[in-house]
């Protein structure tokens, strides 16, 4: 079996920040019968070390300074991971930065994480190293300068966050200059990881077949679209799944239930309801659990959000991000008893809230795959979508494809009322609506078909 190392900065239940983290988790799990694999994430100081395994330790001589690593693992249903303890990277308190921004030494917490990364690949003897996003990019440089004879492919879960740094960062990290150009890492006069990735890796992958060709357009390219036109030979767009033990209708719930007990979901309904400052469980509950960023369509959503709330709705969001976007839903939500917006992240709520919803919202600008609305459509919940990226390759309303949802074309407020009111009268069918639940809660969105494309890539490869 090809020996494969998995490297994301961020693993469900381990660290998680958004969708990269159930990836994280899904994937390996979906791929582990079919080859020999592991994976491998920073040891933040948030973590449980005392249920992680020692496994060894090293020295990096990176820049003029010597970095001690400490390796260890923890091993879950026969998946091994392993957890790099490193200066600086292991020490803060959270994954990537605090209210006031990013941490400033990102460069250096992340560069050492690769060169940890590289180091163990050599000592498991890897045949295939996966990488995952910026913070895992510069493995594939330095496995290209240290010569070495291990493969890498490089998955972009959303091309917006590249990871640039001044030029200060090549000689921190003992990268030689000879790298920045136009060719290399140079972007706009700094040092950019996720270049890294797509310049030195033998293969590239992003999360869905759509956004693969929107990120080689200027609209969505941030940038980088004539790098990614230049490296186009190598991407490919596989969409992405979900990890069905994590994600279960029929666990975490006052009421479990499955596509022959939907009462027991409306059970769950009325139980919710009455626990929030909503009122009446019989209207239709349109909810978003998200990061609170422009990303996500919240422009759209404020501009639209007095005339939605005129119409017989409820609303619930459970999210955090930008401060404005926050303060704003907050306002609003003091004024209307059919909205209440939860800020903060709540892994173990999110779960209830796909499973109690009618609706959920996903008006996104752009949307790299969005994992979202598969969750929700396996706990018999209905997405509202922008067409765009993932969603657009997930969710239809005019076909008969798996995924049924309301999908709108065009990211305005007249397209995106128009779907809510296409959403209202179709709940009002309600035979044909418990039919598209029950459709929709058989049809397989987890990892089992896409990892197998990627099967598919590992084998092109060694
Ligand atoms: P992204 O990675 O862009 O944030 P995805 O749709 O790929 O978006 O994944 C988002 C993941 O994060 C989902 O599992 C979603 O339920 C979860 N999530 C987002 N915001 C919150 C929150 N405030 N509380 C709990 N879970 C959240």
């Amino acid at each position: 079996m090809i020996k494969v190392l998995f490297a994301s900065s961020e693993i469900y239940p381990f660290a998680k920040t958004g969708g990269l983290a159930d990836v994280s988790d899904a994937f390996p799990f979906a791929l582990k019968n079919r080859v020999d694999i592991s994976r491998i994430t920073p040891l933040y100081s948030f973590m449980q070390k005392k249920s992680l395994k020692p496994y060894e330790s090293f020295v990096l001589v990176v820049g003029e300074t010597d970095y001690e690593i400490e390796i260890f693992t923890q091993t879950d249903n026969g998946l091994v991971t392993y957890f790099v303890e490193a200066p600086f990277l292991s020490t803060t308190p959270h994954l990537y930065g605090d209210a006031t921004g990013d941490y400033p030494n990102n460069d250096l917490r992340f560069g050492l994480f690769c060169r940890a990364i590289v180091e163990l690949s050599l000592r498991l003897g890897i045949e295939v190293l996966h990488l995952n996003d910026w913070h895992t990019a510069l493995s594939a440089l330095f496995i290209k300068e240290f010569n070495l004879n291990i493969k890498t492919i490089f998955t972009i879960h959303n091309l917006a966050y590249h990871g640039v740094f001044t030029y200060s960062t090549l000689s921190n990290l003992s990268i030689d200059s000879k790298h920045y150009n136009f060719e290399g890492l140079e972007f706009y006069d700094r040092v950019n990881f996720l270049k890294a990735g797509i310049t030195y890796s033998d293969l590239i992958t992003t999360v869905s077949p759509s956004y693969a060709q929107e990120i080689l357009t200027p609209e969505f390219g941030c940038g980088l679209d004539a790098h990614l036109r230049h490296h186009q030979k190598k991407l490919s767009g596989i969409l992405n799944g979900i990890n069905y033990n994590t994600f279960n209708p029929q666990s975490g719930l006052d009421f479990p239930y499955d596509n022959n007990t939907l009462e027991n979901k409306h059970k769950n309904k009325v139980a919710f309801i009455k626990q929030s400052t909503l009122k009446d469980p019989r209207i239709p509950l349109f909810v978003m659990v998200s990061r609170l960023v422009q990303q996500k369509g919240l422009d759209l959503l404020l501009e639209s959000l007095e005339e939605f709330l005129q119409k017989r709705v409820n609303l619930f969001i459970l999210g955090e991000g930008n401060a404005e976007i926050c303060e704003k839903l907050q306002t609003v939500a003091q004024k209307h008893e059919n909205f209440e917006f939860l800020q903060g992240y709540d892994e173990s709520l999110s779960h209830k809230i796909y499973a109690v919803a009618d609706f959920l919202l996903m008006p996104s600008r752009f949307e790299p795959c969005g994992l979202n609305q598969f969750i929700a459509m396996h706990y018999g919940t209905i997405p509202i979508v922008h067409a765009v990226g993932g969603l657009k390759d997930s969710v239809h309303e005019q076909t008969k494809e798996c995924g049924k949802g309301i999908v709108f074309e065009n990211q305005t407020k007249e397209d995106f009322l128009l779907a809510i009111q296409r959403a209202l009268e179709f709940k009002k069918e309600s035979k044909k609506f418990k039919a598209t639940i029950e459709f929709n809660m058989e049809c397989d969105f987890s990892f089992t078909h896409g990892s197998l494309e990627y099967l598919k890539l590992y084998e092109s490869l060694v």
